[in-house]
């Protein structure tokens, strides 16, 4: 092992006051089981799982309730055994405060597991089977971004990567969760990374850790101990440092492009606490039923770490934190510079709570009115993206989005960090998502129109084409009628010499041959009309009719 001061500096950044003192005086708290869980079933980024249980079941600790329904989409399972007594729409933990499908479990309180084994010689398992069990598991990125890790690691078949990135740098100023987590359970961290190495085949495991975690770092060595393949990277306190291009960079210089992923350098970034659940999926059987969450601000008495079932509500949560209810201002979920807040606390905790803030007015005072930009440029000093801000606001504020984008917009990762020094109090990062959202509108119409326009363009030829058909048809039909006529007309001044070898064929018998084509012909004319209709296939009835109306000429030929 090598425990090293990581070797590239964050470029920008800004130093934030601490909180996370708050709420690691404590270990981590088992939480009472609440009166209901509601579980949802969308807890990742892709699509939402589909619900195999209905009102009325039964169901066991571990049992999967929800089934994936796409390659992005992760399984969930019943956090607890219990009834289940609803499957419904519900608020959910997300920023656009939309209502989400849950599947709501009345625990029978005897928290009966299903059957689960774990894998023993994990790191000699085919590559295949570890996967399917990290999918099975319901594993989604547990540091906030939600992505189902089974379907990250499905990605890297087939690109090549050297290194997987530990993300232990927790940067926002109040979370604490993953910090807890590697001081307690170091070992199902590194167990966890080692397989994810091991199913890449990765040559080494960098864990990033800010240096305010000086327990967590000594809990990581003495687990760690002489293990070569593993480099404990070490920061300094600077947001935000955890974000994962930024993370990048700091340990292996490697710069991530702004549209690519960390893999496009040869990096698997890997949050602590998804690890973890690598662990205990892989070598305990366990799906992902709970995890560690974050209780803080001064609107609760006992902030602390709680493993909290996936399902219970934040209100049972806040409870368990001795929250003064009455004293709360603002819920927030994740951190105060990227966290988003919460309506209300009938909501429940899923895959990604890493953290509620019970803020008081006294945490967060109301913003201040915004002033106009005086071009001070401090904005521009701290992005970590080395963008202009300013500029970006500018473009933002006179609706110019394409020139915002050419200025790079894309690449903001809305951090906040010149929006934290802007002496002026402006919300800079709601311009730019205003700005990115009315871009993404111009985006999807532009779509639309294109998709409108090779649509017109297909019809337009498909019309010509069938207009081309038809006429080709007719002119066909004129060369075989005219054939016909020919070969009639041939036939007939053949047939007086014929006479001397052979007996012509008589009037009568040439008339009833005449009316019986005719009768054929207009059988055959309102079969094609009903095809027609019935928009069926009228090539065979088409021919037929050719040769009946070559038939009826060459007889009334005949008769004339
Ligand atoms: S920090 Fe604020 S006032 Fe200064 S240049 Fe940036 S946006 Fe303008
Ligand atoms: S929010 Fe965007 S523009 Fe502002 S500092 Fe962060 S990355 Fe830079």
């Amino acid at each position: 092992m090598t425990l090293q001061k990581a070797p590239y500096p964050l470029i920008g950044g800004v130093h934030l006051p601490d909180h996370k003192h708050e709420s690691t005086q404590k270990p981590i708290q088992t939480l009472t089981l609440a009166p209901r869980l509601i579980i949802p079933l969308l807890q990742h980024i892709g699509e939402e799982a589909k619900p195999i249980v209905a009102m009325g079941d039964h169901v066991l600790k571990g049992q999967k309730i929800g089934e994936v329904r796409a390659f992005v989409s992760t399984p969930v399972h019943a956090s607890t055994s219990g009834t289940i007594v609803n499957i419904g729409l519900y608020p959910v933990d997300h920023p656009s405060q939309l209502h989400g499908l849950c599947v709501v479990i009345e625990p029978d309180g005897l928290d009966e597991w299903a059957a689960h084994t774990g894998l023993d010689d994990y790191l000699n398992a085919p590559i295949s089977t570890l996967l399917a069990i990290i999918r099975e598991a319901g594993i989604a990125g547990m540091g906030g971004a939600g992505f189902p890790t089974g379907s990250k690691l499905s990605l890297k078949e087939h690109t090549p990567v050297d290194i997987v990135v530990l993300n232990a740098m927790e940067c926002e100023p109040y979370i604490t969760a993953d910090d807890m987590l590697m001081r307690e359970r170091a070992n199902e961290v590194i167990e966890g990374a080692k397989i994810v190495q091991y199913m890449l085949q990765a040559q080494h495991i960098m864990i990033g850790i800010e240096d305010n975690k000086a327990q967590a770092i000594n809990a990581l060595q003495q687990i760690i101990k002489d293990d070569s393949q593993i480099i404990i990277s070490v920061t300094p306190t600077r947001y935000p440092s955890g974000a994962a291009r930024q993370t990048v960079y700091m340990l292996t210089g490697r710069e991530v492009p702004a549209s690519g992923r960390t893999t496009d350098v040869g990096v698997f970034c890997l949050n602590v606490a998804t690890a973890a659940a690598v662990y205990r999926a892989v070598v305990l059987g366990e799906p992902l039923l709970s995890r560690i969450t974050t209780v803080t601000g001064l609107g609760v008495s006992q902030a602390a770490n709680f493993e909290v079932l996936i399902g219970t509500p934040i209100k049972h949560l806040l409870s368990q934190a001795q929250a003064k209810f009455e004293q709360i201002s603002r819920l927030i979920i994740g951190g105060p510079m990227m966290g988003y807040t919460l309506p209300h606390a009938d909501i429940a905790v899923i895959k990604t709570t890493n953290c509620v803030i019970a803020a008081t007015n006294k945490d967060f005072a109301p913003p201040p009115p915004e002033m106009p930009c005086i071009r001070c440029g401090d904005c521009a000093v701290v992005c970590p993206v080395v963008l202009l801000p300013q500029q970006l606001l500018w473009f933002a504020k006179s609706k110019e989005f394409d020139k915002a984008k050419q200025h790079n917009l894309d690449d903001c990762i809305e951090c906040g960090a010149c929006a934290y020094v802007c002496p002026s109090n402006i919300p800079l990062v709601q311009y730019y998502r205003y700005a990115k959202g009315e871009l993404a509108t111009q985006q999807q119409e532009a779509e639309k129109a294109e998709i409108a326009r090779v649509r017109f363009e297909s019809r337009k030829e498909r019309l010509a084409q069938e207009e081309a058909d038809k006429e080709a048809k007719r002119q066909a039909r004129q060369i075989a009628a005219a054939k016909a006529k020919e070969e009639t007309a041939k036939q007939l001044e053949l047939a007086p010499q014929q006479n001397s070898v052979a007996p012509a064929i008589d009037s009568k018998t040439l008339m009833i041959a005449a009316a019986t084509a005719r009768s054929n012909l207009k059988k055959a004319q309102k079969r094609l009309l009903a095809a027609q209709t019935t928009q069926e296939d009228t090539t065979a009835i088409e021919q037929e009719i050719e040769q009946l109306q070559a038939e009826v000429t060459k007889l009334q030929t005949g008769l004339s």
